[in-house]
């Protein structure tokens, strides 16, 4: 074989070689039926509130999710693959890759159920429609519910950056939580369901982020009146947590019942 040839076919070969690996990169971190979690809410409860991964990390494990930014700047809505954030003063923010994430949980959307029609007149009624829903499927799967529609009106909560050091959530969301009441709105709801046997890493029940169709309003779901639109279901099977990597993480003391406190503000 001449020099050429040979030439020739190695290129080829390493280019096979690494056409292969990257296939494998991709299938790795698009697995659709998998959540992926940074950090667990009992820690960022107890102000663990720096960033552990970026986001442009985080969208190589999903297109769908919910959680905060460094420093618990504000709120996340991860919709079709795109970050964005309901800042403190209200506004709506596509977040650059290079932003850290202390807290979020992320999949990528693959629909396994729809619902063609739902209407709820608050948020109780919803919760226990779509509780009602996912028992056909099993309650002890995790979920992710997309939901479009209109709402008459929709509470949503946001929250200031927080210096260090550090407080717990429920006092800054006792001091630093700015609540926006916003009418005739139209968008989507991304609701994150947890099993029961998860409390300890996240919370059990439904946690719900909203973002509006013209991407101007959004944050964490508070509360709203009449809803009516329609859900897709993600039925997911898998879970990946990547903790902190800080001291103050590893030596947490995880002792405290957090349940009561989770559930009065998220
Ligand atoms: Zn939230």
């Amino acid at each position: 074989m001449n020099k050429k040839i040979a030439f020739v076919l190695i290129i080829i070969g390493l280019l096979a070689v690494s056409a292969v690996s990257a296939q494998n990169l991709l299938f790795l971190n698009n697995s659709d039926d998998s959540m992926y979690q940074v950090s667990l809410m009992q820690a960022f409860m107890h102000g663990e509130y720096d960033g552990v991964i970026t986001v442009g990390d985080l969208k190589t494990h999903g297109d769908i999710g919910l959680g905060t930014f460094e420093g618990v700047n504000g709120e996340m809505i991860v919709l079709d693959g795109v970050v964005y954030q309901a800042a403190a003063d209200g506004s709506i923010k596509v977040v650059p890759d290079n932003e850290t994430i202390p807290f979020a949980t992320i999949t990528r959307f693959n629909e396994d159920q729809k619902i063609p029609t739902i209407t709820a007149k608050d948020f109780n009624d919803l919760t226990s429609q779509l509780d009602n829903e996912i028992k056909k499927y099993g309650p002890n799967n995790m979920y992710v519910v997309k939901l479009k529609g209109d709402f008459s009106n929709i509470t949503v909560r946001s929250v200031e950056k927080q210096e260090k050091p550090y407080k717990e959530f429920t006092d800054v969301a006792a001091a630093d939580q700015k609540v926006f009441n916003h009418t005739d709105q139209t968008g989507t709801v991304v609701a994150v369901y947890f099993p029961k046997y998860m409390n300890e890493l996240n919370m059990h029940g439904w946690h719900l982020h909203y973002l509006s169709d013209d991407k101007t309003k959004g944050g964490h779901v508070l509360g709203f009146n009449n809803f009516k639109g329609s859900g897709q279901i993600d039925e997911i099977h898998e879970f990946k947590m990547i903790l902190p990597t800080d001291d103050s993480f590893a030596k947490m003391n995880f002792t405290e019942n957090m349940t009561s406190k989770i559930s009065s503000v998220e």
